[in-house]
């Protein structure tokens, strides 16, 4: 396997994994980003995001000396031949993703190449992306009077926040979209580890990778939504959603993967992709009903939640302590963006109640994300303290130290011992009932009175 030099460009969630991944593996990356503290932090071994195993990786690669962090645009693009755009693709307020970000690097990659290269989009991107950069750089080469040659390829990205470096070293497959033999032997060749141990490679057009990832994402997320309509019906109708979801996990053709009810989806991918693979369809004259009736299950999903706990109070929740435990989207991660936190603490806070929370690691972005109820929300140390004199108590994320929680002092720490739990952290634990009037999602004998 020869070491390749390659330049990764966004040092985010996705970005950083793939360069240290990727220098795991014996190329020579350097991961160039826009935001100099960031990189100060990296260059300094310090990981800027919660990322399990990642510190650790991080270091291991800095001391190889092939792994390098910077804000110089130009010295990142001199040296490499391979570059991937790793940059964030957020909602615009009409749902398209916005491509400005991805643009812009298009621009600079065309502006400082002076040898031929293959730019590759990691970042999720709407189809037909891929030819919007071929422009971009085209355009800015013809500025410059360059004759220097490139290709575009398409290689999405699947990891899982929390989960990002087993993902991204045991992927179920890698996606290549490309135009050339030789950008298909060169991708292959860059993740020869997976190849040599067999994950699955699927080479196909760049509009077809870029589509995979959409249609992966919103399917997840139609899966999700399902499950989580069903836990309500479940509860109405005394069924058991754990046993509904296993049992129809138990079919192969269905899986039992994504069958977790819980508060909605979250995070910086199933909210903003569902959106734009539907502004995608809009603009072809096309309407995607199931996608459409996801995105709308997970809003009606996350309104239940608030109603369901402001009910625990005979719906009404004024001057009610209620205690949240878990912000981040999902456990493990630091990411709080568009987790289900952040719809349903507002109507809470709004309905009077006064919110006390704790997160293991995802404080520090909840804070300003939830800034304008600052007022009605106190942040506190550990679980213990965020149940202090609440009248309820609600796991909104499974963080593993939840599952472990000293439960008569948290219910005797309580006002009234009301647990609210929507992730099923406590539904098999014999004696919960025993200290706690306790309500689990989708569980249709379990009611708070
Ligand atoms: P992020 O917001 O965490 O990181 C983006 C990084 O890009 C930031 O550090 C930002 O400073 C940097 N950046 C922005 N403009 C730049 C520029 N012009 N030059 C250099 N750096 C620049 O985003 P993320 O979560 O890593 O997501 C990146 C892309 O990957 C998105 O398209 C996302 O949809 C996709 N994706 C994300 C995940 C995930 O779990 N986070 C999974 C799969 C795919």
């Amino acid at each position: 396997m020869s070491s390749l030099q390659v330049t990764v460009i966004g040092t985010g969630y996705v970005g950083l994994v793939q360069g240290v991944v990727l220098s795991s593996f014996g190329h020579h990356v350097t991961c160039l980003d826009l935001d100099t503290a960031k990189i100060a932090q990296l260059n300094a071994g310090i990981c800027p995001i919660y990322e399990p195993g990642l510190n650790t990786l991080l270091a291991e690669q800095l001391q190889s000396g092939r792994l390098l962090f910077t804000s110089d645009t130009q010295a990142a693009c001199r040296t490499a031949n391979l570059f991937f755009i790793a940059v964030g693709t957020p909602s615009g307020d009409d749902g398209s993703a916005d491509l400005a970000a991805v643009l812009t690097v298009a621009k600079s990659i065309g502006e400082h190449i002076t040898d031929h290269a293959v730019v590759v989009t990691k970042s999720t991107v709407p189809i037909g992306t891929g030819q919007k950069i071929r422009e971009t750089i085209k355009k800015t080469l013809a500025q410059r009077n360059s004759p220097v040659s490139f290709e575009i390829a398409s290689n999405p990205e699947f990891l899982r926040e929390g989960k990002a470096l087993d993902d991204c070293l045991n992927p179920d497959r890698i996606v290549i979209g490309c135009e050339s033999v030789a950008t298909q032997t060169l991708l292959t060749e860059l993740y020869y580890p997976l190849h040599a141990k067999g994950i699955p490679f699927l080479y196909t057009s760049i509009e077809s990778a870029e589509m995979i990832k959409y249609s992966a994402n919103a399917f997840l997320a139609v899966k999700i939504s399902f499950i989580n309509e069903l836990s309500l019906l479940a509860e109405k109708t005394g069924a058991n959603i754990i046993d509904v979801a296993k049992g129809m996990g138990m079919d192969k053709r269905i899986g039992a993967d994504f069958l977790a009810c819980g508060p909605g989806y979250g995070g910086s991918c199933f909210p903003k992709d569902t959106l734009a693979l539907r502004h995608i369809a809009d603009t072809h004259d096309e309407s995607l009903a199931i996608v459409e009736a996801a995105i709308t299950a997970n809003a009606k999903q996350k309104n239940r939640v608030a109603r369901k706990i402001i009910d625990t109070f005979h719906g009404n929740a004024h001057d009610k302590k209620i205690g949240i435990l878990g912000l981040s989207f999902k456990a493990d991660t630091d990411d709080v963006r568009a987790a289900p936190v952040l719809d349903i603490a507002p109507l809470l806070v709004r309905a009077g109640a006064r919110l006390r929370v704790f997160c293991p690691k995802g404080m520090p972005e909840a804070k300003w994300r939830l800034a304008p109820y600052s007022q009605a929300i106190t942040y506190t140390d550990t679980a213990l303290s965020c149940a202090e004199n609440c009248d309820a108590l609600v796991i909104m994320t499974d963080w593993s130290e939840f599952k472990t929680l000293p439960l008569a002092a948290l219910a005797s720490t309580m006002k009234t011992p009301i647990l609210l739990d929507f992730r099923h952290v406590y539904v098999h634990h014999p004696d919960i009932r025993q200290y706690f009037v306790y309500y689990a999602l989708g569980i249709g004998d379990s009611h708070p009175q």
